[in-house]
């Protein structure tokens, strides 16, 4: 594992994949979620335009993917191996979801490499190379038709790959995307927070405009303001949205007193 690349780690290793375009969306899906390491197991045609055309700009991930002849090859020096099924296998194996993938192949970050194997676009992994994995990884798909496209399969895998290095950052106190970045109050906002005075001015206001419109009665609250603080300072009103809502409320004021002289 180095600092620049924490998915150093991690190989994606497709066996005998016949359609090259796939080949290149692989690379794309990887290169999205950050990790770069393509092993080719004896695929139909490999390099190729088709491929390439469908990497789009990962076309760095094709162009240090390794090619080897077997599946042992792409593994022999790995530590931990996952294959992926789209079905289950006569012989039961250990499954396990992407999540838990992701947090097992992260476990071994700094012990040793670690392969993620997917199959063939028609009939997947075949049992003895499924039987070479520690784990079978099943994305919990639509059981009715629960094939993906090859691409999207490592799509989902790369994705919770990603998740889980995101979340081990944040355990560490680092700011990632997981988290909104900007929230009101925080520097980058355009409008400065409003303080509890001008919440109070406004909560004063409101409620002496339910009072008017016969809405609210202070004899007989029933928690109604208690609610409503509660709902507008989930909302962490800045100071423009204060005068935008006391704006409205001196509106409801005048229309209602003038609707009342009307009567
Ligand atoms: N028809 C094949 C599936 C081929 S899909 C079969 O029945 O096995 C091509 C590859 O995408 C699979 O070998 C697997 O690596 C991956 N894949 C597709 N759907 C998947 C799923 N639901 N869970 C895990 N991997 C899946």
């Amino acid at each position: 594992m180095t600092a620049t690349n924490p998915h150093a780690h991690l190989r994606i290793v497709l066996v005998e994949t016949s359609h090259s375009g796939n080949i290149g969306a692989v690379a794309r899906a990887m290169k999205n979620m950050g990790v770069a390491n393509l092993w080719l197991v004896n695929p139909a045609s490999f390099p190729d335009e088709a491929s390439y055309a469908r990497a789009s700009s990962a076309s760095d991930v094709l162009d240090r993917a390794r090619v080897v002849d077997t599946l042992d090859e792409a593994i022999s020096d790995c530590v931990l191996v996952m294959g992926t099924s789209a079905r289950g296998r006569k012989v039961p194996w250990p499954v396990i979801a992407p999540p838990e993938c992701a947090e097992r192949a992260a476990g071994q970050a700094g012990r040793g490499d670690v392969a993620l194997v997917f199959g063939r676009e028609n009939h997947g992994l075949s049992n003895e190379e499924l039987q070479r994995c520690h784990y079978h990884i099943h994305i919990p798909s639509n059981p009715d038709y629960s094939s993906l496209n090859l691409a999207m399969a490592v799509q989902v895998i790369c994705y919770e790959l990603r998740m889980q290095l995101l979340r081990s950052l944040e355990d560490a106190g680092e700011e990632t995307a997981l988290r909104p970045i900007l929230q009101p109050g925080d520097a980058g906002w355009d409008v400065p927070q409003a303080s509890v005075n001008d919440v109070d001015g406004f909560f004063a206001h409101l409620e002496q405009v339910l009072v008017d419109i016969d809405f609210h009665r202070r004899e007989n609250p029933r928690q109604l303001m208690a609610r409503l603080r509660r709902l507008f300072q989930r909302a962490h009103l800045d100071q423009m949205e204060i005068n935008i809502l006391r704006g409205i409320l001196t509106a409801v004021q005048k229309s209602a007193g003038a609707s009342q002289n009307r009567q």
